[in-house]
């Protein structure tokens, strides 16, 4: 027993000896590698993130309780942001700088589509820049109402919803469409045609068809409240949907689809935590488009949400002028991480009417995440997905690490850092 205890010590490799030869290739192969982020810390701490702009923030969250009349309590109340959601180019001008030119086109761009935008996410703007990300994603611009050469119904409800408010793509998942509401009008959303009118909130006797469809398919095993926003629904309303589903035997997981931690991190309450921490297990799925978005309020909301045992995953749309750059990306993801948000997806903009001008070509998208594989960390590298036409669902594209399986049990791969190897197989039979 001690002769054997003593030749598997002797075999152990000792980590503190490394025969030098050894270390010369390491030392090479580390050169190699940090050689390979060097670029990207050229440009990092150039990308503006939300964590460092507190001060600026906090001087346009002053400025903003001027303009509306509201006080530091108020700015902590979701339900007064919500009332006083900037919905009028009047009161926008006063907020961020505007041309004449600009503030007749968002009067003629708001003909056509609803606006409006909660005072938390307008404090993240920066009032004299055009080019700002958050600025795109809030206000109106003319390149909506210009285009209209696009598809009006992305979701393709006529094919997907087997009952009222449920779209089905998956075999078993799908989506409740509890209401239209949202806290403010993303520029992108693809949901545009629901949201543009009037807000929604279901009755119990409207919704109970959709729990009944649920109730009948056993295979269903996770459910998404989304919308719209799901927490645009009160407390008591949510309360009641997620009540109703764990009553269902077979529902294992429900999901919550909501922008809020980002564009109105103060509905993430004491009140609702504690009532979500009740319907156990609970997922979150947000959207963070850029690192500006990743702040100290936004990561206040996430630790309430953690802290009450909801997990939340972020879903990114790849926008162009906003987070194209694989830099940019990077940031987003790396920031997203501090906060304790998941990145899941990156989705490709879909072709819906108004839109165009946020669309950028699946190539672009595949070298953002050419640029995430290897490069960093692989919880900070989500799936990117394109939506497939015909409501036919999610597909996840990636960059090709495979070249060549027609090798005699080897496969032909690169690796993320551009090295080209065969990699033994298994034979399948
Ligand atoms: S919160 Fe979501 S559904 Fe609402 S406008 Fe923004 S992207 Fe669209």
């Amino acid at each position: 027993m001690k002769d054997s205890t003593a030749r598997k010590k002797a075999r152990q490799p000792d980590p503190m000896k490394v025969a030098a030869d050894d270390r010369k290739v390491a030392l090479a192969r580390s050169a190699e590698v940090k050689a390979l982020i060097a670029e990207f810390l050229k440009v990092k701490d150039k990308i503006p993130t939300g964590l460092k702009l507190e001060k600026e923030y906090t001087k346009a969250k002053k400025r903003i309780l001027k303009v509306l009349g509201g006080s530091e309590k108020d700015w902590g109340n979701y339900k007064w942001h919500l009332k006083n959601r900037i919905e009028n180019v009047d009161t926008l001008g006063k907020i961020v700088r505007l041309s004449r030119k600009e503030i007749n086109e968002i009067r003629k761009t708001g003909e056509q589509y609803r606006w409006g935008i909660s005072p938390y996410y307008a404090s993240l703007i920066d009032p004299a820049d055009s080019n700002c990300p958050v600025r795109k994603q809030a206000i109106p611009s003319v390149k909506e109402h210009l285009d209209t050469s696009e598809i009006k119904d992305p979701m393709i409800i006529k094919y997907n919803s087997p009952a009222p408010l449920i779209s089905r793509l998956y075999p078993d998942r799908l989506i409740i469409n509890v209401t239209n509401m949202c806290s403010m009008f993303c520029r992108h959303c693809l949901r545009r045609k629901d949201i543009g009118g009037k807000d929604l909130i279901y009755s119990h006797s409207q919704l109970r068809g959709a729990l009944d469809y649920i109730r009948e398919n056993e295979e269903i095993r996770d459910v998404l409240l989304t919308g719209g926003d799901a927490l645009a629904l009160s407390d008591d309303q949510l309360d009641w949907i997620l009540a109703e589903l764990d009553k269902i035997p077979h529902v294992e997981i429900k999901r919550l689809g909501s922008r809020m931690p980002c564009v109105l991190p103060q509905r993430i309450t004491p009140e609702l935590c504690r009532m979500l921490e009740r319907h156990d297990p609970v997922y979150l799925n947000t959207q963070y488009n850029h690192p500006k978005e990743i702040t100290t309020d936004a990561k206040k909301a996430v630790d309430m949400l953690t802290k009450a045992g909801v997990v939340v995953r972020d879903q990114t749309v790849l926008l162009k002028g906003i987070n194209n750059d694989p830099h940019v990306m990077k940031v987003l993801m790396h920031e997203m991480l501090r906060i304790k948000v998941a990145p899941y997806y990156i989705f490709n903009c879909k072709k819906v009417e108004g839109i165009r001008h946020f669309r950028t070509s699946i190539q672009e998208g595949l070298n953002i995440m050419e640029h995430l594989r290897g490069y960093t960390s692989g919880m900070a590298v989500p799936t990117y997905i394109i939506t497939a036409p015909e409501g036919r669902g999610k597909t996840p594209i990636a960059p090709q690490y495979v070249l060549n399986t027609n090798f005699d049990g080897e496969v032909l791969i690169r690796t993320w850092g551009g090295h080209v190897l065969c990699y033994e197989d298994e034979r399948t039979n």
